[in-house]
């Protein structure tokens, strides 16, 4: 049997997004916890055992111990092979997608540091802006690289375009609550795609605004109910039935009154929650900015 160039190089690609999405796990646990990336050698958080080599191969590892630990059986976090499998299937699209180009090395980098900065996001609502910066520059090069230098003033556009965006939503915040909307990690996340997709960005943030409503939006009232705040829950549901009877409820005064006091109602209880909330940045944002730049990346280049 022969197997052609193409499909080759997608296997090992596969295999490097495996190995790539493993050292993933340990950027993103380490960075959480200031530890070094090299060293020390993995162990278990909870007995502190060395990991033998056979415990570190991607998803293999974690089937065969079924997600427990060797020493102690302490369950393995389930955040290990879901990293592994993303970045296996990213590497994989991007080579399918963008084939032998300068596009898919590039590509291939912006998706690393996307899933890094989503996985310590997700994690503890903490991003490092020195990877949204690095993407940023990887973006003005790639662009002045293969569109020359009005490619590198698209890019300059971008950056600028999808930083304000971000950053005069942020503030607008001071109006409401008193205090940003988002934190400053999703500014410069922003900025970074600008400079990687240039005018695009808007599409891009556009498109990661619906990812917002689909995947963050459940999340923050499963938050608001885990917190005991019924209301905004309750609230929330009530709105959510509303608008699949939108048409009904717009042929009528009265039921259209109702359907916009509880959209007010809503809206004022999720805004004290805020409020009363210390971390405030608990609504991740990077996840949807990386969601709307995968839409966008394979969709509709
Ligand atoms: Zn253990």
């Amino acid at each position: 049997m022969t197997i052609d160039r193409f499909h080759y190089f997608l296997f090992w690609i596969c295999i490097i997004g495996l190995c790539f999405g493993s050292f993933f796990n340990v950027v993103i646990l380490r960075s959480l916890s200031n530890e070094s990336i090299v060293f020390p050698p993995s162990k278990c958080p909870k007995c502190g055992n060395k990991l033998l080599f056979w415990h570190n191969i991607p998803v293999l590892s974690y089937l065969i111990l079924r997600g427990k630990c060797y020493f102690c059986k302490e369950k393995i976090s389930i955040q290990y092979p879901i990293v592994e499998l993303i970045t296996m299937l990213l590497f994989g699209f991007t080579f399918v997608k963008f084939g032998f180009s300068i596009t898919t090395l590039f590509a291939l980098f912006w998706l690393s540091c996307l899933i890094i900065m989503t996985g310590t996001d997700l994690k503890e609502q903490v991003v490092d802006c020195n990877i949204a910066i690095a993407m940023g520059i990887s973006g003005i090069i790639y662009n002045l690289i293969t569109a020359g230098m009005s490619g590198g003033l698209n890019s300059i556009i971008g950056l600028l375009i999808g930083a304000i965006i971000l950053e005069v939503i942020a503030r607008s915040g001071y109006i409401f609550v008193g205090t940003r909307a988002m934190g400053e990690a999703d500014t410069y996340v922003a900025g970074a795609l600008g400079a990687i997709f240039g005018k695009e960005i808007i599409l891009v943030l556009f498109l990661g605004l619906i990812a917002s409503m689909i995947f963050i939006i459940p999340v923050f009232f499963y938050n608001q109910f885990k917190n005991d705040n019924k209301l905004t829950c309750i609230l929330g549901v009530l709105f959510a039935l509303s608008f699949l009877l939108l048409k009904t409820v717009w042929q009528n005064y009265y039921t259209l009154a109702i359907f916009m006091l509880t959209g007010i109602a809503l809206a004022v209880s999720i805004l004290k929650s805020i409020r009363k909330v210390e971390n405030r940045n608990y609504l991740p944002y990077v996840p949807a900015l990386a969601a709307g730049t995968l839409f966008f990346l394979f969709f509709s280049i």
